[in-house]
């Protein structure tokens, strides 16, 4: 028998509710409770790992792929990832050019797939999952056609892309913070300038990843962990024996991510159908 977590959110090992001990993280990443920052920071400091790689904005709404080996740079990637960075083509290069061996990556579940299978069932020469250790996916439903949703943002509401300093996702509410203030718009009404792939992808957590880290609305100021695999679970527990976390269990709040998963794919399934 599958059971329902398997059937919408794929295999998890463990689940928590997990919150960074260091001040600073935790300010900087308030409404999420920054614990893959925390664990990540843990990660560096023990040499288990030589770089983060992750999406960095660099200017409004766009983003960049970055290595992070240390806490200062770390930080400095933090912030929801709402346009799409191609991370995949340019990994590869960034890994090399900073000779890491042992990396872990922060990645959305579309990525977590591509990097996940190349790692465990590498296929070319030019394959380099060898070299990722961990794969960190956020949850995610989707990302922006970038210049769709920046010209509706300027054209509808006068604000330029550049301006935009953070999306943030509210229940059905997407708040956009600009320099005048935060535009609230509702989901429905911008679910049309996502991606068109993204209207018909099923995985909201990343079911390939090691660690899957989201945020839920009735726990604001925690991350959800889900540990999908032993290695991801040590990686967690160790940095909670370590000071850099502080856990619960989070078991009590998984019917909240299994609705999030359960919704984007009841969209999925009605976008294909309208599609195809
Ligand atoms: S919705 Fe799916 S395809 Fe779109 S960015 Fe998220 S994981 Fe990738």
């Amino acid at each position: 028998m599958i059971n329902v977590t398997d059937s919408f959110v794929g295999h998890v090992l463990n689940i928590y509710l997990a919150r960074a001990t260091d001040r600073e993280v935790l300010n900087t990443k308030v409404a999420s409770g920054g614990a893959v920052t925390a664990i990540l920071n843990y990660a560096l400091d023990e040499g288990i790992i030589d770089g983060v790689v992750t999406a960095k904005r660099t200017n409004g709404l766009e983003g960049k792929a970055v290595v992070a080996r240390s806490r200062k740079e770390l930080l400095a990637t933090v912030g929801n990832k709402w346009s799409i960075v191609p991370f995949a083509s340019r990994i590869k290069t960034k890994i090399e050019e900073n000779n890491l061996n042992q990396v872990a990556v922060v990645c959305l579940p579309c990525q977590a797939q591509f990097f996940g299978q190349m790692r465990d069932f590498p296929m070319l020469e030019t394959d380099f999952g060898e070299r990722i250790k961990y794969i960190i996916s956020l949850f995610c439903m989707g990302t922006f056609a970038f210049e769709t949703f920046i010209n509706y943002l300027y054209l509808n509401h006068g604000i330029k892309g550049r301006d935009v300093r953070d999306i943030v996702l509210r229940g059905d509410v997407i708040e956009v913070y600009h320099p005048e203030g935060i535009l609230k718009l509702s989901i429905g009404e911008i679910y049309r300038y996502l991606q068109v792939g993204c209207l018909v992808c099923t995985d909201y957590t990343g079911s390939w990843s090691d660690i899957s880290a989201g945020v839920i609305e009735t726990k604001p100021g925690w991350t959800i962990l889900l540990a999908r695999n032993k290695k991801a679970d040590e990686l967690i527990k160790n940095a909670k024996k370590r000071g850099y976390i502080e856990v619960r269990d989070g078991s009590p709040f998984i019917g909240e991510v299994i609705n999030g998963a359960r919704e984007k794919l009841a969209r999925s399934q009605k976008n294909m159908m309208c599609m195809f």
